[in-house]
């Protein structure tokens, strides 16, 4: 690890401006960029700790949006009541994600800006896009059993690895950033990038930007909704395939749904392919099934992966059947 300075902010302004000078990062939990400083893959020379900002709330405004404080542990999130009660997708798919000590210790803007954990990503011995721009990626013919199949592109075929921000994602939750110049809202489902030519610009965020809070809009009371993550082993594993589901039935008929799906796409994936095939359906596995054939239509197998197309859609039509019931 290179050696590096550390500043402990006390107010979001005062950190916004300590972390302008290049080569300087914000910190809170570390559970990721801690790992990438201890293996020379980031090398800030400045910490700026935002842990004393005024950012671990989480309440309920005018108008039934819920707000998260970025601060907000994983743990404390997954065990709020209001998040149980209401948005019970997104505790499971906390709930699911790392150990009970990560959660603990992570946070809920880390989470959003945690990195791939790509294997080549993290071995400096291997050529990686995202790591040097322009020196290759080693997963495209090597062993890329854990990448994407959906979402990739010559340079990079990394998922990204948080169950949290699947569930974010289906839920139309909205990402409030503070800078400079400002404050401003960007769509979750907008904030993380597309790898592209550039899979190193990994989100919409502006260097100088901190992330305060996300906002998740009110959902119906009568929405049921899902969870389900398939891993290798049971627990302390990301994701191979993982599916959000949020879906309204009445009468028989879906009258809205919100579907995401993790581990198979090289940002949290939001299927609206298959919210339109469900939406005014009937509520049966034929449904269920035709909407995971249309979610993964577009997917692409590598090497080792292929087998990520079947399973995400065996993961979601499960997932349906759990919330939509087994008719
Ligand atoms: Fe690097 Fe992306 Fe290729 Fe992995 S998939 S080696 S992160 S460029």
């Amino acid at each position: 690890m290179e050696p590096f300075k550390m500043f402990k902010a006390s107010d979001a302004v005062t950190a916004i401006t300590s972390v302008l000078p290049a080569q300087s990062k914000f910190i809170a939990g570390g559970t990721n960029l801690i790992d990438l400083m201890k293996l020379n893959i980031e090398a800030p020379a400045r910490l700026v700790d935002i842990n004393r900002l005024s950012l671990n709330k989480i309440e309920e405004l005018a108008g039934g949006v819920v707000r998260i404080g970025a601060l907000v542990s994983n743990t404390d999130l997954a065990f709020h009541p209001l998040i149980q009660k209401k948005y019970s997708v997104l505790s499971e798919a906390l709930l699911s994600g790392a150990s009970a000590q990560l959660r603990n210790m992570a946070t809920v803007g880390g989470n959003v800006m945690q990195r791939t954990r790509c294997p080549y990503f993290y071995n400096t011995e291997f050529a990686c896009n995202k790591r040097v721009p322009g020196s290759g990626c080693s997963a495209l013919n090597g062993y890329n059993r854990n990448n994407a199949v959906i979402g990739t592109s010559e340079f990079c075929i990394a998922t990204h690895p948080s169950d949290m921000c699947v569930a974010m994602t289906a839920l139309d939750a909205v990402i409030n950033v503070q800078g400079p110049k400002g404050n401003r809202k960007i769509l979750f489902a907008d904030f993380h990038l597309l790898p592209g030519k550039t899979p190193h610009i990994e989100h919409a965020l502006k260097r100088d930007e901190l992330i305060t809070s996300i906002d998740l809009p009110p959902i119906s009371t009568s929405s049921k909704s899902h969870y389900l993550k398939v891993r290798d082993r049971a627990s302390y594993e990301f994701a191979l395939t993982s599916a959000a589901v949020v879906m309204d039935i009445k009468n028989g008929r879906v009258v809205k749904s919100y579907i995401a799906f993790g581990g198979i796409g090289t940002k949290p994936w939001r299927s609206t392919i298959a919210e339109k095939v469900l939406n005014g359906a009937l509520a049966n596995e034929q449904t269920y099934r035709t909407a995971a054939e249309a979610a993964l239509s577009q997917a692409k197998g590598y090497k080792f992966n292929g087998f990520k197309i079947a399973l995400a859609k065996h993961t979601l039509v499960k997932a349906l059947l759990t919330v939509g019931g087994m008719s």
